[in-house]
């Protein structure tokens, strides 16, 4: 499950959806900072696109494998 990068905090599954359909980050809910999907997540996300009987499960599994990152990475 995705974890805060500045406070270790795990983040709910609710955050981390709303998380995913947010392009400019999202909040931290313990410790305040703002944290955003990382780069390597992002690729695998884009592999999922490509391969859409992958997604259905990728999407089903994405609050466990989506890792948390404190700048905007790959932009
Ligand atoms: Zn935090």
């Amino acid at each position: 499950m995705a974890t805060c990068q500045n406070c270790n905090y795990k983040w709910t599954k609710k955050s981390i959806w709303k998380l995913g359909f947010s392009k400019n980050g999202a909040i931290c809910t313990n410790c305040g900072q703002k944290q955003f999907i990382s780069f390597e997540t992002k690729i695998l996300m884009t592999l999922v696109d490509l391969l859409p009987i992958v997604g259905v499960v990728a999407l089903f599994l994405y609050p466990w494998y989506v890792k948390l990152s404190n700048f905007e990475e790959g932009k």
